[in-house]
C-alpha cells in the first residue's frame, strides 16, 4: 500500500486520496473551452468522477474524501 504514496505524483495531480485498497483518488484541472478553471476528482480504481465548475471546491475535496474511503476497486495492472 506505500508504493502509491512513495512514488512521484503526476505533474497535473493536485491533491491525492488514497483508497483502503491502495488506489487513489486524484484532483485535477479538467478544464473545457466553456470552464477553463474546471477541476475534477477521478478515481484510479473504478474511473469514478466528480466534476465543478471552478477551482478547487470544498464539494470536490469532500467528494474525494468520501470516495477514497469507500471505493475497493483496484486499478488495471500496468504490463
Ligand atoms: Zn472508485
Amino acid at each position: 500500500m506505500t508504493s502509491q504514496t512513495t512514488t512521484t505524483w503526476p505533474t497535473d495531480v493536485l491533491y491525492r486520496f488514497l483508497t483502503i485498497v491502495g488506489a487513489t483518488v486524484d484532483v485535477v484541472p479538467a478544464p473545457t473551452v466553456a470552464v477553463p478553471d474546471r477541476h475534477a476528482a477521478v478515481c484510479r480504481g473504478c474511473d469514478a468522477r466528480h466534476t465543478n465548475a471552478i477551482g478547487v471546491s470544498h464539494d470536490l475535496m469532500e467528494w474525494a474524501q468520501t470516495h477514497s474511503e469507500t471505493c475497493r476497486a483496484l486499478p488495471r495492472p500496468t504490463i
